[in-house]
């Protein structure tokens, strides 16, 4: 068999189903508007109410509906009792060397799914985390709240601006991507698929960045955790308690602690999830 071309096209990206069967509706209904002119408004009425299937898909994090989504570690890690710590929003100057060495009194390993323009602002901090043994993801270039309204061109150059800002920093590219506020839209998976990037969201969030209270992010984290886990808390953008101290600093030992009593040992998802099958021969 010959070997494919290192230049050979990506491996085309799949549409998924519930976009399939958008594109088929939407053919549906031009040709009933065509052929059945006093239909019009019920192909209409179809095409609002599939628009507002796929937005409220993209406001679910966690949803498969818009394409691959890493809500938890392949089986190979869960069996190897394997969960994955992430951190978003990062790097803080303040608040990630004190998350650094708290994980280093710890002996865990966790994955920084970094803001690059803040990455590009604390460059010191930034190969500090990769030099103690941490995994560094894309998490956008500027977190826009906007992010899930952007188009595919917009989509693609804030995602791979921040791939290029946080491989020149790290020495090595991310492989996953998590969506500011995990929300989306039909848009971002053939611009992850062509960038080669997993999409990635959690198991279980914390809302640590809302909630100042540690022991109820601590519920939140611990109820029903299990190997395989993706779990999420925030060195950025982090919810600070009455004493003025972040509530991830007061969560984490006691986290890594459930997490350690349960068996489960913490790994990255640069080690437990590979390279996404986009094709790429070079
Ligand atoms: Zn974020």
């Amino acid at each position: 068999m010959a070997t494919p071309s290192p230049h050979a096209a990506l491996r085309r990206w799949s549409t998924p189903p519930a976009l399939t069967a958008s594109i088929g509706l939407h053919a549906v209904a031009a040709g009933t508007a065509v052929l059945v002119p006093e239909a019009v408004w019920w192909a209409l009425g179809g095409i609002a109410l599939n628009h507002v299937g796929l937005t409220a898909a993209g406001l679910m994090p966690r949803s498969h509906v818009l394409g691959p989504n890493c809500t938890r570690l392949p089986a190979a890690a869960a069996a190897r009792r394997q969960y994955a710590l992430t951190l978003d929003d990062g790097p803080d100057p303040d608040v990630t060397p004190r998350v650094l060495d708290l994980l280093d009194q710890h002996g865990v390993r966790a994955t920084f799914f970094c803001i690059a323009a803040r990455a590009q602002a604390h460059p010191a901090l930034l190969r500090n985390i990769v030099t103690r043994g941490h995994d560094v993801q894309n998490h956008s270039h500027a977190h826009r709240h906007t992010f899930s309204l952007l188009g595919p061109g917009a989509l693609s150059r804030e995602i791979q601006r921040a791939q290029q800002v946080l491989t020149d920093l790290c020495g090595r590219g991310p492989h996953c991507f998590r969506a500011p506020a995990g929300l989306r839209n039909p848009f971002l998976d053939p611009v992850l698929h062509r960038l080669g990037l997993h999409l990635v969201s959690w198991t279980r969030r914390g809302f640590d960045t809302v909630t100042a209270d540690a022991t109820r992010v601590l519920q939140r984290l611990t109820r029903g955790m299990a190997a395989g886990d993706i779990v999420l808390l925030h060195d950025g953008h982090a919810r600070r308690n009455a004493n003025g101290a972040p509530v991830v600093l007061d969560v984490l030992p006691r986290l890594l602690a459930h997490a350690a009593a349960l068996g489960l040992t913490a790994t990255t998802l640069r080690d437990a999830v590979p390279p996404r099958d986009s094709g790429r021969t070079a």
